[in-house]
């Protein structure tokens, strides 16, 4: 994984006098600048190029967030979602996963970054204080990377104190980097969890290219844990089913609960693979040798491709039991799965709200009651 460096950085001209602007033009001293009265030619321009995805991670655009950073995380009324809010303090990312969902999503090729944090921290601290009774559990990993880019953006340094302060909120920095140096010095106060994106050795060869491997990650996350307050979290998502999978996974599985504490882990998830149609001809034509389009996929209730409901059962059964032997009581939970899925894999009936509770508690509100573990049926 080498450090991230653009081309050139394009600065909206009501961004210039920011000083997160200063701030990573200082960082990327020497990669020329332009200012810029409007983004739109230049989306044009890059839309017309072969591979614009490919083209826009080579430029950095600092632009002003205009009052739209702080929004729920996209629900499906047939799935469990657990309420979850995003702060969107970039969009774009510079590593290359193959079935990143931002390839299809975002109408800007271009790595943006929203230089005005501290406004969107007043009204996102005004926001919290309206709102007493309810708890937050909040991620910045929705359309970038949390923490990829951060010795150049510093987000974490203002971000982890900002959230240490506030009783009803918890920050989740959710990665594929091992850029965590930043975290070390920072006291989180118990409401910063950093989490990584967490793969077999294999998918993350094949599928997650210019993102840190899987043992850098655990390294990184053991960092974390000696360095700093912070509790970590683990994303086995997506899972990619192919011959051998179990056995995989179940390597990394080993690695992971042989480094890392099961008090220190915040939450582990599981969720199968899935994409939304347009993403298909995208990764057939960006990464040929990709065998992730080429499965048996049925159209779930959202529309998303998914694999069929018996096979996500069955992997989430076997992965979960794994799970289980090594951490008999860290918080495991399946992410977008019907009510069903869930009812299978850990028994008993579950709901939103009960996911909500589960994860609310994980996340610091309260002391885990013995009910709220999930074991596999
Ligand atoms: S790390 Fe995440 S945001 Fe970046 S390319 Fe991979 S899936 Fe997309």
């Amino acid at each position: 994984m080498t450090p991230y460096r653009p081309q050139k950085i394009y600065i909206e001209k009501d961004a210039c006098d920011y000083p997160v602007t200063k701030k990573i033009t200082s960082r990327l001293a020497g990669v020329p600048f332009e200012v810029i009265d409007s983004v739109r030619p230049l989306i044009a321009e890059l839309k017309s190029r072969p591979d614009p995805v490919a083209e826009g991670k080579r430029c950095l655009y600092l632009a002003k967030d205009r009052g739209r950073s702080f929004k729920p995380f996209p629900e499906s009324k047939q799935y469990l979602s657990c309420d979850y809010y995003t702060l969107h303090l970039a969009e774009g990312c510079d590593m290359e996963c193959s079935y990143c969902i931002l390839q299809s999503y975002l109408t800007n090729p271009m790595l943006t970054v929203y230089v005005n944090l501290e406004e969107t921290l007043a009204s996102l601290g005004d926001f919290l204080d309206r709102h007493p009774e309810k708890f937050f559990r909040v991620g910045t990993g929705q359309l970038a990377d949390s923490l990829s880019l951060d010795p150049i953006l510093g987000h974490s340094e203002i971000l982890v104190p900002f959230f240490a302060q506030r009783d009803n909120a918890v920050l989740e920095l959710k990665t594929k980097s091992r850029c965590v140096e930043n975290l070390f010095d920072l006291s989180s106060n118990g409401k910063t969890i950093v989490s990584w994106s967490m793969n077999s050795e294999r998918v993350q060869k094949e599928e997650e290219h210019k993102c840190a491997s899987i043992a850098d990650r655990i390294t990184a996350a053991g960092a974390v844990i000696k360095n700093s307050d912070h509790r970590v979290g683990f994303h086995f998502d997506p899972i990619i089913d192919y011959p051998g999978w179990e056995e995989e996974y179940g390597q990394v599985f080993d690695l992971l609960f042989r480094k890392i504490p099961e008090d220190r882990m915040a939450w582990i998830s599981l969720g199968c693979l899935r994409f939304v149609k347009d993403l298909r001809p995208i990764i057939l034509d960006r990464f040929p040798k990709s065998l992730l389009p080429l499965g048996e996929w049925i159209t779930g209730m959202d529309g998303k491709m998914r694999y069929l409901k018996s096979r996500r059962i069955e992997i989430y059964r076997r992965a979960a039991e794994k799970i289980r032997r090594y951490a008999p009581r860290v918080t495991l939970y399946l992410s977008m799965e019907t009510p069903e899925v869930w009812r299978h894999v850990f028994g008993g009936e579950h709901s939103k709200t009960s996911v909500c509770e589960l994860l609310d508690t994980a996340a610091g509100k309260r002391e885990i009651p013995e009910g709220l573990v999930h074991c596999p049926d």
